[in-house]
């Protein structure tokens, strides 16, 4: 058994702001628990204080109920893979995964050193390349062999600090179902660091979303994607992003750029004594009308500015007017997504099947109960 708990933790570097602010996290035994946010977040040093390569300013670490923050890295049981492997060029690559039971000395026979290495190269599928120096291997290789010198440890858990950025998209989209399949397979707590919101919605059991070294929300990828606690998360969960438009609010009518919504009561009830919100509109959650296909809704006809055919699907894009209050929050909001300032265009996900042209009249439905609504000033979200 091995969960692992955050109590409070901050880092502060120097006397500088702090890197990683009052995070509190319960890992369970076995769980899958994915730290993500823009570069700068503080999703590296979280890492770095639990296994030990940083201290923690304040707050507790615990491994299986026992307070670490004192212990030293080696006396933590903690497997890392980092995102540059780390690898010994002048070892082979049984030499490499054998590495850690070696530095154990005395700790193991060279006859188990043998079976567990073996072990995890069947696993990996490296037995071919066992001899092999690792300057002879392609990156996603490389990356197995990192993995197997983590597995080969009987660790507590595994920390991974972006390990699949250096690699071309497609060996990414690999080596990410076989990190999957062998965490599954070894049951084995995992802590895993990327920016990449793929990984952290297909890998995760949860997914710790952090902002300026705050932690926002964490909740399975589903949660994340259904009900974002706020814009940070609305935004940066999702790909093409969540479109925020703004709304001014006229008694059970929502004002939005290019079409009037009713709310129902208990919206109503939730905008109350605001003028002006933000609605989250998810790209996908926005369909062509002209096809059809049966959805209750409100219908609105803009004009669309730009499309792109992407094969299996289609985007179109339809800039919109945003009043100077709404456009300096999402301005912001932006800024803290690492985004490109393409916040005042709504972009839709039409279906491959759609006919909509540049300069079209699109006619576009959607479901207002799959909106979100965001206090403009706290970005919270009020739905
Ligand atoms: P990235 O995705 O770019 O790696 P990150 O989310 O992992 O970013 P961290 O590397 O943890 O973020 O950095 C968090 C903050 O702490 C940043 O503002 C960074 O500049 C600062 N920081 C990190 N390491 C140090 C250090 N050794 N000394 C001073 N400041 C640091």
């Amino acid at each position: 058994m091995s969960s692992i708990e955050l109590k409070n933790i901050v880092k502060k570097y120097g006397d500088g702001f702090p890197a990683v602010n009052d995070v509190s996290l319960d890992i369970a035994d076995g769980e899958f628990m994915i730290l993500v946010g823009p570069s700068g977040c503080g999703k590296s040093t979280l890492l770095r204080m639990v296994v030990g390569l940083e201290d923690i300013t304040s707050g507790d670490l615990l491994i299986n109920g026992k307070r670490v923050n004192d212990l030293a890295p080696r006396d933590r049981n903690l497997s890392m893979v980092f995102q540059n492997y780390a690898l010994y060029p002048h070892l082979t690559v049984g030499e490499n995964i054998a590495f850690p039971l070696r530095l154990a000395k005395g700790q193991h026979s060279e006859e188990e050193i043998k079976s567990k290495v073996q072990a995890a190269a069947d696993m990996l599928e490296l037995n071919e390349h066992l001899e092999r120096k690792p300057a002879n291997l392609s990156g996603g290789q490389r990356q197995r062999v990192a993995m197997g010198r983590a597995i080969v440890r009987d660790a507590d858990a595994f920390l991974f600090d972006e390990p699949l950025s250096n690699l071309d998209a497609k060996l990414r989209g690999q080596m990410r179902t076989e990190i999957a399949r062998m965490q599954r397979r070894l049951g084995i707590t995992t802590i895993y660091v990327t920016h990449d919101q793929t990984e952290a919605m297909t890998l995760g059991d949860r997914v710790a979303v952090l902002k300026k070294g705050v932690l926002q929300q964490c909740a399975s990828p589903r949660e994340l994607y259904e009900q974002p606690i706020n814009l940070f998360v609305a935004g940066f969960i999702g790909s093409p992003p969540m479109n925020f438009l703004p709304a001014r609010v006229d008694g059970d009518t929502l004002h939005l750029p290019f079409v009037d919504v009713l709310m129902d009561g208990d919206l109503a009830a939730k905008v109350k004594g605001k003028d002006l919100v933000i609605v989250g509109l998810r790209p996908e959650h926005i369909k062509d009308a002209s096809l059809g296909d049966k959805i209750d809704g409100v219908t609105f006809t803009p004009n669309v500015d730009q499309t792109e055919w992407l094969g299996n699907e289609q985007y179109a894009y339809i800039p919109f007017e945003a009043d100077s209050a709404v456009r300096d929050k999402l301005e912001e909001l932006d800024r803290d997504l690492d985004g490109e300032g393409m916040r005042t265009q709504m972009i839709v996900n039409l279906d491959s099947r759609s006919r909509v042209l540049e300069g079209d009249d699109a006619e576009l439905i959607f479901d207002p109960s799959l909106m979100h609504v965001f206090d403009p000033e706290s970005g919270d979200n009020l739905t």
